[in-house]
């Protein structure tokens, strides 16, 4: 299987944003995959996924109508990424979120889900800062991909750091701790 990770737009998605996190992905991930991808089609938002009394989208629907979609085409892996705020369960709002594979392997598809809303200054009514803000993006696309590679959350330093505000998401690193490194590693070597 070629080791390609999709990233999937779900309804409208700046494309500067894509392409940038395209190039952000391809070097960081390089020595395990052969390319980043950008779907050329986008992937509709559904108003089933929607709850208008919390005025969010339902963030696990949205990623498991995803894991079906990538699946069906036997991708290896996608990375959904949505303009819109969201929720899951209980959580208030998530940053994102994956479905973890069941075995502790590669060879089945992985599909997880950011949001970039959340992530913009703009939502917190605070002027725009691009550097901090596709430093972001690239930090919770890692963190997600990171749970379709098998990886849980860990203590570390390290990007596998849950974060339940912006705050604690800007002070995890941009990369996996040493654990969470030998991990992926070992992951990938046993991959045919
Ligand atoms: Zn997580
Ligand atoms: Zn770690």
């Amino acid at each position: 299987m070629k080791k390609v990770i999709y990233l999937q737009k779900i309804g409208d998605v700046d494309d500067i944003v894509l392409k940038k996190l395209k190039k952000n992905l391809n070097s960081f991930f390089k020595e395990f995959i052969d390319s980043v991808e950008i779907s050329p089609d986008s992937i509709p938002l559904k108003v089933s996924e929607y709850s208008p009394s919390k005025r969010q989208y339902n963030g696990s629907l949205t990623v498991r109508r995803l894991y079906k979609y990538c699946n069906e085409r036997k991708h290896f892996r996608t990375l959904g990424i949505i303009d819109k705020d969201i929720f899951s369960g209980e959580f208030k709002f998530i940053f994102g979120n994956a479905i973890i594979p069941k075995k502790q392997d590669l060879n089945s598809p992985g599909a997880s889900l950011i949001q970039i809303k959340r992530l913009k200054e703009g939502f917190y009514n605070r002027p725009e800062n691009k550097a901090q803000f596709e430093l972001r993006v690239l930090k919770e696309a890692i963190h997600e991909l990171g749970h379709t590679f098998c990886l849980e959350h860990c203590n570390n330093k390290c990007v596998m750091q849950f974060s339940n505000s912006l705050l604690e998401a800007d002070e995890k690193p941009a990369k996996f701790c040493l654990s969470c490194s030998k991990k992926l590693k070992d992951l990938f070597g046993n991959l045919d």
